[in-house]
């Protein structure tokens, strides 16, 4: 099949089965898991010692072994299924070469690296499928999700002028699904840009007035520093919608984005591993692609979690790529798949993502053990403080804990950072946890100056991690 026809083929599929009973979704499953499998065992040493003395036919993935970043890393090139691929070659001849972000290597991979500043670092290689797969996914099922026909007549009407805010300065996933875009054609080339988040504010500003996007895309914490540029009257941007993804984005920011630039924000959930996992739909529910993706919620031992209880991490699979298998591999996420069917309609399965399991913070609780705080939680608590615009919260020992804080004008800081003392000390009460000393840092809160990101609430004496992959961003629109 043609590589036009094979793309067409996904895409009908895609759309039948997001539209079909569950069972055809599970057939599936089935089908391509075992293709993936046969495949993985025929062209990839790793596999093929890993899965020795297992049946041929797997009727269960939890037959499988999972597996983890570090060991593959390890392993690349007895990992990847085309022989011609080496790490050594790959980092060598194409990842050093930022000239190259976007294009394809060997003229076949897309090519991802993430930064490695929350988890150890990353090479993900996709090919064709898999690169399809990323792209329409998302597309053919964020109308049904998020998109109303307003919105697309409203974009028809404005033109498309796409700004993409992302860190640059590697081959990172966002960078390279809009830059890839961009080599398409010339003249889409001009119409999408990215704007490296690592640029000083009042640039970024400047230009985005100069460009006038109709669509905006980047990690939450970019656009709602933006939000605040727009509310200030210093950013005059009318989008018709936003996306975002790469970092987790609680309630409250996307209220706040969507309120500043009066447009739908539309959530990617997904990681260079899997770029096209899931989609936020408008219940706040993200919708994982399950007929692309196996999506295994389990405890520390790898058990099976049922819907309706938080995981410790989930394992993924990647049904669309072969050139480097991604199957049960740990992600590193605590997730909750919800028990109940979507007000939305859709019929895939929703999940709430609570963060990275690396990331859980332990407080000294007042009967001498631990309690684990999910970062989540206690940005929320902070956030729903009237005047915080932004904030850092570090934990710094088991009892202690400093912020960075930045008030919004008109908002007296020290009031802010009182109302927001009570707060927090009545959050660490109710959760049985003493008292904590809570610190104000006089520095104000920063991006990682390497990748771009807004870490918002993280521990300085963190524990050693299992696998904990780095969402890198996926630009669904
Ligand atoms: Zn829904």
């Amino acid at each position: 099949m043609g590589r036009v026809m094979r793309a067409l083929w996904i895409a009908a599929d895609t759309w039948w089965v997001g539209r079909a009973e569950p069972a055809t979704c599970e057939r599936r499953q089935q089908a391509r898991l075992n293709d993936l499998v046969a495949y993985a065992r025929a062209r990839s040493p790793y596999y093929r010692k890993l899965y020795r003395g297992l049946p041929m036919r797997i009727t269960d993935p939890g037959q499988l072994p999972p597996v983890r970043k570090r060991e593959l890393m390890e392993h690349f090139d007895e990992w990847v299924t085309d022989p011609g691929v080496t790490l050594e070659a790959l980092q060598h001849d194409f990842l050093s070469d930022l000239s190259l972000v976007g294009s394809r290597y060997l003229d076949r991979y897309h090519v991802f690296t993430t930064s490695g500043t929350t988890g150890e670092p990353a090479i993900l290689l996709h090919d064709a499928d898999s690169w399809t797969v990323t792209q329409i996914v998302s597309r053919l099922r964020v109308r049904r999700v998020a998109l109303s026909r307003r919105t697309i007549q409203s974009l028809l009407r404005h033109g498309i002028r796409s700004a993409a805010f992302f860190a640059t300065g590697g081959h990172y996933g966002g960078v390279v699904m809009v830059e890839t875009m961009r080599r398409v054609s010339p003249l889409l080339a001009k119409r999408i840009r990215v704007f490296s988040v690592l640029r000083p504010l009042p640039d970024l500003v400047a230009e985005l007035n100069a460009f006038k996007p109709t669509l905006m895309g980047g990690y939450p914490s970019a656009l709602a520093l933006l939000a605040g540029e727009q509310e200030a009257g210093r950013l005059r941007v009318r989008p018709v919608a936003a996306t975002c993804a790469g970092e987790n984005l609680t309630p409250s920011t996307a209220r706040r984005i969507e309120a500043a630039f009066g447009c739908t924000l539309i959530n990617g959930y997904g990681a260079s591993e899997v770029p096209a996992l899931g989609l936020q739909c408008p219940e706040g529910r993200i919708h994982v692609n399950v007929d692309w993706y196996l999506f295994e919620p389990v405890d520390k031992e790898y058990r099976p979690v049922p819907p309706g209880v938080t995981s410790h991490t989930v394992l993924v699979t990647n049904l669309a790529n072969r050139i480097q298998p991604i199957i049960r591999y740990d992600l590193g996420d605590r997730v909750e798949v919800l028990p109940d069917a979507c007000p939305c309609g859709s019929r895939l399965p929703s999940v709430r993502v609570e963060g990275r399991s690396g990331d859980v913070l332990p407080f000294a609780a007042t009967d001498g053990q631990m309690v684990e705080v999910l970062p989540l939680a206690l940005a929320s608590v902070v956030e729903e403080v009237p005047g915080v615009r932004r904030f850092q919260a570090i934990r710094t020992g088991p009892s202690a804990l400093t912020l960075r804080l930045e008030s919004l004008p008109g908002f007296d800081r020290e009031q802010v950072r009182r109302t927001v003392d009570d707060s927090l000390h009545g959050f660490f009460l109710a959760n049985g946890i003493g008292a904590v000393a809570i610190q104000h840092a006089a520095d104000p809160p920063a991006e990682n100056p390497r990748s771009g990101k807004f870490r918002q609430v993280w521990s300085e004496t963190e524990p050693p991690r299992n696998a904990g992959a780095l969402a890198e961003a996926s630009a669904v629109v």
